[in-house]
């Protein structure tokens, strides 16, 4: 049978942003019998990911959620403050659940095309745009795209590229040593030579959690050095040696910590989605559930008939308090723990969650600095002026 060439719609990455897109579209009633072709170079379902956010209203995949936390930690200059939150709760989701139940869902759908092929470039065009893949060209007058970086990425200014990189072990302890109900943000009395460095524990039961070993910095480090971090952290912080654990699960992996601005297109009628597309916080690399958002902006506007918006993920506002954090993350990284350990100490860690999903308003964000050492703010406003007077 030949195959078909030409989409209504065509999703090129199949991972949680092209995946979201596709499930907003198959749930809208102009869409969700269009023809739709989704192309990954694996459409194997993989746990390789552990996806972390926090929502306080129900949200489409909440049936997928693998663990949720009711109280945060944060530890800095050897001060733990631990907090239950009441507005929110934080969950994980594993991008091994997800994409099984996404694809199950696709493949019960006669309109939908899987492809597994490698997406090589984009063809623009004034009504139909074309995708060139190792298996064909298919074109569609919308192509969503999460897996290519844009051409013109490399044009747009930027100062500070930082990445959030780290290594993951999820370990099985022989005695009970994890609580269940409450997530280590970030432990910072943790050595500091690499950069602004962490761990990040999320507990799944008693004796099982997953722990990161995390650093923001310009520099990755090899796979020793994120081992013997996570190594020296669980004999200090739960007296467990080499042995006395199980490793079940290893996970890595590096996020953008940028102040560029993204492009929203690719090329016409080419739309980037996902971490190309911008949607990474510069400041934190929560990404996923500004993904979910968007997708549902992106079928809001096709259903209405309209281009998809090249909206930004931050406004101004936000995007210039990135551009401080990011400005002092890779400068003063002593003094980013520091501001670190006064936000969470001075200010409720739902306002916290609030501020960095990106939802309070000026009034509670003014309180929320006021809270800070001031000093830093004013040497970041001063070295990153030349952006935040250009419109950042
Ligand atoms: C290990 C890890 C943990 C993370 N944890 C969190 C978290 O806790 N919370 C949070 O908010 N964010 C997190 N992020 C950031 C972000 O949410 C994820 O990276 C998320 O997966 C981004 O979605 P995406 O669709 O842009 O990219 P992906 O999910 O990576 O999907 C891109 C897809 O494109 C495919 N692809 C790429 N190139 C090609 C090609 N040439 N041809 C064909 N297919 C191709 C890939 O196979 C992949 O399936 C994490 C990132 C990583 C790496």
């Amino acid at each position: 049978m030949e195959q078909q060439s030409q989409f209504d719609i065509i999703i090129a990455g199949a991972g949680a942003s092209g995946l979201s897109l596709m499930w907003f579209l198959l749930h809208s009633v102009k869409y969700k019998d269009s023809r739709i072709l989704l192309v990954d170079r694996t459409l194997e379902p993989v746990n390789d990911k552990t996806w972390c956010f926090w929502d306080k209203s129900d949200m489409p995949f909440k049936d997928l959620i693998y663990h949720t936390w009711h109280s945060l930690e944060v530890a800095a200059h050897d001060k733990i403050f631990t907090e239950e939150l009441l507005q929110y709760k934080y969950h994980c989701m594993r991008s091994v659940d997800y994409t099984a139940k996404m694809l199950r869902f696709l493949e019960s759908k006669p309109n939908v095309t899987l492809l597994e092929a490698n997406v090589q470039e984009f063809n623009p065009g004034d009504e139909i745009a074309e995708i060139v893949t190792s298996k064909g060209k298919f074109t569609a007058p919308w192509i969503f795209q999460s897996a290519l970086k844009p051409p013109g990425l490399s044009r747009s200014k930027m100062d500070v590229s930082l990445m959030q990189h780290f290594m993951g072990w999820e370990i099985e302890a022989e005695n009970p040593l994890f609580e269940t109900d409450k997530a280590t943000l970030m432990d910072f009395d943790v050595p500091q030579q690499n950069g602004v460095t962490f761990l990040y524990v999320l507990p799944f039961s008693e004796t099982t959690a997953l722990i990161e070993y995390t650093l923001f910095s310009g520099k990755i480090l090899t796979d020793e050095q994120y081992e013997k971090g996570i190594r020296d952290y669980l004999l200090e912080k739960y007296g467990l040696v080499d042995g006395s654990y199980k490793i079940n699960r290893k996970e890595k992996g590096i996020i953008p910590m940028e102040d560029r601005e993204y492009p929203a297109w690719y090329c016409n009628r080419v739309l980037n989605i996902g971490t190309v597309g911008g949607l990474t916080k510069p400041s934190t690399g929560y990404t996923f559930t500004r993904i979910h958002r968007h997708s549902e902006e992106i079928v809001q506007a096709l259903e209405q008939g309209n281009r998809p918006p090249d909206s930004k993920a931050s406004s101004y506002r936000f995007r210039v308090y990135d551009m401080m954090l990011l400005y002092l993350l890779e400068n003063h990284s002593a003094t980013s723990i520091t501001i670190f350990r006064e936000l969470f100490k001075r200010n409720r860690f739902d306002r916290i969650l609030q501020f960095l999903e990106e939802k309070t308003h000026p009034g509670q964000e003014i309180k929320i600095f006021s809270s800070l050492p001031y000093i830093p703010f004013f040497k970041a406003i001063w070295k990153t002026k030349h952006r935040i007077l250009t419109g950042a």
